[in-house]
C-alpha cells in the first residue's frame, strides 16, 4: 500500500475528512448478489490495516450476521481486536470473503467461526444461534446486520418476490435472531441492529428497502423497552453510503456508482472501517446508559 493511502486510512491520526479515504466516485463493476468485497475496485477498507483494540469487550461472545463483507466484516474484525470471540453468519457463495474474515479474527488469538445459512428462512436463524451457543457457550453481543438491497426504477417492476425477499433478510430474520439469542443473553448483553439513512430519507429507487430500514430503527426503539429491565441493551447503526458489496451488486443503478457517496455534506462515500467504532461503542459497557437509541454515520445527513 503506498504511504499516502496508509495514512489516509489512519483511523487515529487527525486529519481533513473530506479527502480521508477514497474520496472521487466509483467506476461501473456489475455484479451478481451478494457480490464479493474480494472483487471490488477499490477495494474497500475493512481497518485491516489499522484497527487497534483496546480490551473493550474481553471475553465477550458476538454473533455478527453478514460478517463476510462489508460493515459486518469492519465489525467483526473490530470486535476480535477488542477481545471478543466472533461467530460470522454469511451465505453459502460467500465462502471466500469469509475466510478471508476468519484468518483476520483468528490472528487476534481469539474464536472465530464461519456459519453459512441463508438467514431468511426461519429454522436457520434458529440453527445460527444454535451453533453460536454451543461455540461460544452464550450470547454477549447480537448484531443483526445481514441485508439485502435491490434498486428497482419503478414500482410497477417490484415484484412479489424481491418484496418478501427483502424483508424475509431485513426484517424478519432480525426479529428471528433476536427472539431466538434473547433466552441466552445475560445481563450486560447488547443486540444493534444495522439500519440506515433511508429509514429517514429515502431513495425512490429503494421503496421496498428503505421501508425495511425504517422497520428496523422501529423494532430497535420498541423491542429496547420490552427488554430494559432484564438489562439487556438494544441499538441501531444508521449507515450512510457506504463501499461495500451490496451497491455494485444491485444495490444501486450502475450509473449511480460514478457519484455514489458525492452529495454527502462530507462529499464522498464511507468506509467499512469508519463504522466499526460505533458497533463497539454500542457493545461495550462504555454504552451503557444508552438503549433504543441510533448512531447515524452518514457522512453529515441528518437523522431527525
Ligand atoms: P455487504 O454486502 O458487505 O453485507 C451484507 C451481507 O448480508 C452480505 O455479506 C451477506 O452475507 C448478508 N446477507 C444478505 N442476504 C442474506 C441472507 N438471505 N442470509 C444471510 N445473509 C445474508 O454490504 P453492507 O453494506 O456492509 O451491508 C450491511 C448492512 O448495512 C445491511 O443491513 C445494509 O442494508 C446496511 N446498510 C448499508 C449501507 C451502504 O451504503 N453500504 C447503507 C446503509 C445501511
Ligand atoms: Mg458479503
Amino acid at each position: 500500500m503506498p504511504d499516502d493511502t496508509a495514512s489516509k486510512s489512519d483511523q487515529y491520526k487527525m486529519q481533513d475528512p473530506t479527502t480521508q479515504y477514497h474520496s472521487e466516485g466509483f467506476p461501473k463493476q456489475p455484479m451478481d448478489a451478494p457480490g464479493l468485497a474480494k472483487d471490488m475496485t477499490p477495494k474497500p477498507d475493512h481497518g485491516e490495516d489499522t484497527y487497534r483494540g483496546s480490551e473493550r469487550l474481553q471475553g465477550r461472545k458476538a454473533v455478527v450476521t453478514g460478517g463476510d463483507s462489508g460493515i459486518g466484516r469492519a465489525t467483526a474484525l473490530a470486535f476480535a481486536r477488542e477481545g471478543a470471540d466472533v461467530v460470522i453468519a454469511y451465505l453459502p457463495e460467500e465462502e471466500d470473503d469469509a475466510k478471508e474474515v476468519l484468518e483476520h479474527i483468528e490472528a487476534t488469538g481469539h474464536k472465530g467461526v464461519g456459519v453459512a445459512l441463508d438467514l431468511s428462512v426461519e429454522e436457520n436463524c434458529q440453527q445460527l444461534i444454535d451453533r453460536a451457543v454451543q461455540e461460544l457457550g452464550g450470547i454477549d453481543i447480537l448484531v443483526n446486520n445481514a441485508g439485502k438491497q435491490t434498486a428497482v426504477e419503478a414500482i410497477a417492476d417490484l415484484t412479489t418476490e424481491q418484496m418478501e425477499k427483502t424483508f424475509a433478510t431485513n426484517v424478519y430474520a432480525m426479529v428471528w435472531l433476536s427472539k431466538f439469542a434473547l433466552p441466552h443473553m445475560p445481563a450486560g448483553a447488547t443486540i444493534i441492529n444495522t439500519t440506515s439513512i433511508q429509514a429517514y430519507q429515502p431513495s425512490p429507487t429503494l421503496l421496498d428497502y428503505a421501508m425495511t430500514k425504517a422497520a428496523i430503527a422501529n423494532f430497535t426503539h420498541n423491542f429496547a423497552q420490552q427488554v430494559a429491565s432484564k438489562g439487556i441493551r438494544v441499538n441501531g447503526v444508521a449507515p450512510g453510503p457506504i463501499w461495500t458489496p451490496l451497491q455494485p451488486s444491485g444495490g444501486q443503478p450502475q450509473e449511480a456508482l460514478p457519484e455514489f457517496g458525492q452529495d454527502t455534506p462530507l462529499g464522498r462515500a464511507g468506509q467499512p472501517a469508519e463504522l466499526a467504532p460505533a458497533y463497539v461503542f454500542l457493545a461495550s459497557q462504555e454504552s451503557s446508559y444508552i438503549t433504543g437509541e441510533i448512531i447515524g454515520v452518514t457522512g453529515g445527513n441528518h437523522l431527525p
